[in-house]
């Protein structure tokens, strides 16, 4: 059966020593009071190795918000996939939209970050989503399923069992404005439908499906309770460890 999830994405919030209060303030809380899914928080690459240092792997684990789309060399101020998974991370994020829009990662370069994030042994929380523009052009459906094809449908099944995916709508994230329930629910069906067409039925039903945009703890029990929603991706609501944990409480 798949995986219930909640990852946290600080992005560049929370210097050195508010990142490794926040850690271990959550790492007490969730040794305290045992989670009924996985826990993972996606850190600022500075934070990740002392961070790994501090938590509990069995209650918590430890992402990177982004890799390199190189293995090594004269790449200045990049950070590759295997100095992340040299870090003690387990995780890292791809696709994120802030990276797709600021940062101009196209499906190519992403197809080679998740290559590279794989071969070095790091799961990837893959992103997807469609912009308020593409949903009022009823294309939402379209627009995941190209950015599936783009940057993860090349992988193996094998590979692919490392693969989760978070639907994020762009409209709703840091906005306010969630998806309803119903509209993620769809949305996350239509992608388990393209998972399965690529993949079989089993593998679809084996990989979870996260949503994104503004959960926090009043609307994560109604969303977390649609079958085909397997979990979040919190942004905002995971720099408190109060707030996140409310959210981990939905399962
Ligand atoms: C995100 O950026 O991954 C996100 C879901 O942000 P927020 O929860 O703040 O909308």
């Amino acid at each position: 059966m798949r995986k219930k999830i909640v990852a946290g994405n600080w992005k560049m919030n929370k210097n050195l020593q508010e990142g490794v209060a926040l850690a271990k303030e959550l790492n007490g809380l969730l040794v305290a009071d045992k989670p009924n899914c996985e826990v993972v928080i996606c850190t600022p690459f500075i934070h990740l190795a002392t961070v790994a240092g501090l938590i509990n792997n069995e209650v918590l684990q430890l992402g990177a918000e982004n890799c390199a789309d190189k293995a090594s060399g004269a790449y200045t101020g990049e950070v590759s996939a295997e100095m992340v998974k040299s870090t003690g991370a387990q995780y890292v994020i791809l696709g994120h939209s802030e990276r797709r829009e600021y940062y101009n990662e196209t499906p190519e370069i992403l197809k080679e970050k998740v290559d590279l994030a794989l071969a070095n042994g790091l799961k990837i929380l893959f992103c997807i989503g469609e912009s308020l523009e593409q949903r009022e052009a009823n294309q939402q459906n379209e627009v995941c399923k190209a950015e599936l094809e783009g940057s993860v449908f090349h992988l193996t099944p094998e590979q692919w069992a490392n693969v989760v995916i978070a639907y994020e709508p762009i409209w709703a994230i840091g906005t306010g404005k969630t998806a309803t329930s119903d509209q993620a629910e769809e949305i996350h069906a239509f992608i388990r439908s393209c998972v399965a067409e690529k993949y079989g039925q089993e593998v679809a039903d084996n990989t979870s499906i996260l949503y994104g945009g503004s959960c926090k703890g009043s609307n994560a029990p109604e969303l977390f309770a649609k079958p085909n929603i397997d979990g979040g991706l919190i942004g905002g609501a995971s720099l408190k460890a109060s707030d996140f944990k409310e959210i981990i409480d939905a399962f």
